[in-house]
C-alpha cells in the first residue's frame, strides 16, 4: 500500500462558542490542512495519484476558507477537530477512485493540530 499527503494553508478568523477562555474572542490563525490518501495500484507513470491532482482538491478548501470568518461558513464551533471532520467529509465525496481518504489533519498553530480519520 502507498500513502500520499499534501498540505495547504489558509488564513481565517474564528471565535469558539460554548467555551470560556481567550479563544471565545474573535481572533485569527494561519491554518494548515494535510490530506492523506492511500491506495495499492500505481499507474503507468509509477504514481498512485499525481500530487497536482491531490493539491487541486485541497485547493478547494483554501478557496472556501481563505480570508473568511469561519463562524459564518460552518454550522458548528470552528475548532480544529470540527474542521478536520468537515473537510474529511467534503473531500471524501469527490476524490479519484484509485485512492481512499485516510485522514485530514488541521493545524491552528505550528504546534497544535487535530486529526479526523475513520
Ligand atoms: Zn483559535
Amino acid at each position: 500500500m502507498y500513502k500520499l499527503s499534501v498540505e495547504e494553508k489558509f488564513s481565517a478568523a474564528h471565535q469558539l462558542t460554548n467555551y470560556k477562555g481567550p479563544c471565545e474572542n474573535l481572533h485569527g490563525h494561519t491554518w494548515k490542512v494535510r490530506i492523506t490518501v492511500e491506495g495499492a495500484e500505481l499507474d503507468q507513470s509509477g504514481m498512485l495519484l499525481d500530487f497536482r491532482v491531490l493539491k487541486s482538491h485541497l485547493k478547494k478548501i483554501h478557496n472556501e476558507f481563505d480570508h473568511t470568518f469561519l463562524n459564518n461558513l460552518v454550522p458548528f464551533s470552528p475548532t480544529s477537530e470540527n474542521l478536520s471532520k468537515y473537510i474529511f467529509e467534503k473531500m471524501d465525496k469527490d476524490l479519484p477512485k484509485q485512492v481512499t481518504l485516510k485522514e485530514i489533519t488541521v493545524w491552528e498553530s505550528e504546534t497544535s493540530c487535530a486529526t479526523y480519520y475513520v
